[in-house]
């Protein structure tokens, strides 16, 4: 069976106005001059709050909640946590009550972080938001568990999201069908992406991503130029660039949800160690906080492309695909995917940065 096909098995609750676009990145490519450079921006995937990539794994689990008769999407995420503005916003479309735990991840002087961009939106869509103290954890959190109980215990029927949507048996199936679009868009656009260079934290886009191209390369959809002749099928690299500044689990975590989601769609071969790649020198230190680099390669996409990227996440897989090209670790023959998964709201509660 078709990737396309074994997805369309799994209930789907529409969130996405459809295929996200591809565009190429003709300034930036010229100003690296290596390369060819495109986006997939999954920053403008849908209407609801600004979407991004956690709206695309909601799909599927706003889908098994309304299955399973729940009436309260419980989640959980750091204050400006731009899951928890989508878990939100989704709850509201889809006419079901939202309760939103904010920890403390990450310490930022802005006297309006805990005010503005995601959490405003959150508040604006009706959610009961709840902060707490807590630091940085990408596993399960006592405080959500609790807030699931609460939930419980006041007859509601809680529906539980962990962070970013990841650590769930449904949490790969999103960017698995994120693969299979670029599958298509490529044979639209007469191109192959050689890389994808995507962010990652709690996992499931990447470990969607690497689930969904091995279902392809087995479905021999996947071909990467093989073409009409055959033969000369090119690899494909998923490359994250960590912005957990905890590699060591993103990794451990990326590798489960990849194999768990695998295995869903009934991908044959093993997924190894080695799929997974994670490239660890981007994060600059600590979750939440940008390095100079960081910023550097913010104001390079804005200032070449109008594209706008965050401090927290974006800007750091940013940072990781434009030094990669300057030191010439993709080939310069190669075209190269930027998968954008949003997160710009975040960037209000950094305004100290750009004073
Ligand atoms: C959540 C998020 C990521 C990381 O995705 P994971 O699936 O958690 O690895 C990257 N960029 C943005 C903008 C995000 O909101």
């Amino acid at each position: 069976m078709s990737l396309a096909a074994t997805l369309q098995s799994f209930p789907r609750y529409p969130l996405l106005f459809g295929p996200s676009p591809v565009h190429p990145l003709e300034r930036l490519t010229r100003h690296l001059g290596g390369p060819a450079l495109w986006a997939k921006r999954e920053d403008c995937n849908s209407g609801i709050a600004y979407g991004g990539n956690k709206t695309r794994k909601l799909e599927y689990l706003v889908a098994d909640a309304l299955a399973r008769g729940c009436d309260t999407l419980v989640s959980v995420g750091g204050v400006q946590s731009n899951h928890t503005r989508q878990v939100a916003a989704v709850a509201a479309r889809a006419g079901l009550k939202c309760v939103l735990i904010q920890e403390s991840w990450v310490e930022w002087p802005d006297s309006v972080y805990d005010k503005v961009g995601n959490i405003l939106i959150s508040r604006l869509a009706g959610a009961d938001v709840r902060l707490v103290r807590a630091g940085f954890g990408i596993g399960a959190k006592e405080s959500w568990e609790r807030a699931v109980r609460e939930v419980e215990e006041s007859g509601g029927k809680p529906y539980a999201i962990p962070a970013g949507a990841s650590e769930h048996r449904l949490g790969g199936l999103g960017f698995a069908g994120w693969a299979d679009e670029v599958a298509e868009q490529e044979r639209r656009l007469g191109v192959f992406f050689d890389v994808v260079i995507v962010c990652s934290v709690t996992g499931s886009t990447q470990a969607g991503m690497v689930a969904g191209f091995a279902a392809l390369a087995e479905d021999g959809q996947d071909s990467g130029g093989a073409g009409e002749g055959g033969g000369g099928a090119r690899p494909r690299r998923v490359i994250g660039v960590d912005a957990s500044a905890e590699p060591a689990r993103t990794r451990e975590q990326t590798l489960r949800i990849a194999r768990g989601t695998a295995e869903l769609i009934g991908v044959q071969r093993k997924i190894e160690d080695s799929d997974v790649e994670l490239d660890e020198r981007y994060h600059a230190g600590t979750y939440g906080i940008p390095d100079e680099a960081t910023l550097d390669a913010m104001r390079l996409a804005a200032r070449t492309e109008g594209m706008v990227t965050d401090p927290v996440y974006e800007g750091k897989s940013m940072a990781g695909l434009i030094d990669l090209v300057r030191r010439g670790e993709m080939a310069r023959d190669s075209t190269v995917l930027y998968a954008h998964l949003g997160g710009q709201p975040a960037l209000n509660a950094y305004s100290a940065l750009f004073d």
